[in-house]
């Protein structure tokens, strides 16, 4: 595809072929989660329905970090569940998600960490950074390591900076812009929010 970035490796062609095949990869006119509007649109709980395919991505991530000594795998909720609890059970290590609790990004059920446990922070697409950063801070203020942050999908097109390494296994770069600044917008087309409930 056209905003694929070239310079990738095959493997991020299959990651992206995944995403077609599976029809989670939308064009058209869409809000994201950040509230950024984009031409394109992942759908990544379309493409983790699959088991196989959650399988093989969590292999793949979890390959690149085999020699780094990871205690636990974190991930923000929702998004980052599925393919976070894959990347964990591949390294043989536990478990846990933050979610946001009135707006601030909370580790909840009783998880906890010890100081200085190396945390891997897992999401499926990584598009400011955002999430990701805040994911961080909450577990460094809970006295984790984070030693590094993967995403299946980087469309950031590898511009996020979330403080650590990172590591995605596909890096696109696609315009996601400001309301005011979108070209679809200005063309009157409706955007659209994938997988809300209005649709
Ligand atoms: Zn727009």
């Amino acid at each position: 595809m056209s905003h694929f970035i070239d310079q990738e490796t095959m493997r991020a062609e299959e990651v992206i072929e995944k995403f077609r095949s599976s029809g989670a990869l939308l064009e058209g006119h869409f809000i994201l989660s950040s509230g950024l509007h984009s031409p394109l649109y992942l759908q990544c709980a379309i493409a983790l329905e699959a088991t196989t395919i959650a399988a093989a991505f969590g292999l793949a991530i979890a390959d690149e970090f085999r020699g780094d000594r990871i205690e636990t795998v974190a991930s923000p909720a929702i998004g980052g569940i599925v393919i976070g609890y894959e990347v964990a059970r591949q390294l043989g290590v536990r478990f846990i998600w933050t979610e946001r609790e009135e707006g601030r990004m909370t580790l909840r059920r009783g998880f906890q960490v010890h100081e200085g446990e190396r945390v891997l922070v897992v999401e499926d697409v990584i598009t400011t950074g955002g999430s990701t950063r805040e994911t961080i801070a909450t577990l460094t203020g809970a006295g984790a390591q984070v030693v590094a942050a993967a995403s299946i999908i980087d469309r950031s097109g590898g511009k996020a900076d979330v403080g650590v390494r990172r590591f995605s296994l596909a890096t696109l770069d696609v315009p996601a812009v400001e309301t005011t600044a979108c070209e679809l917008c200005r063309q009157g087309q409706p955007a659209i929010k994938p997988g809300s409930r209005k649709q």
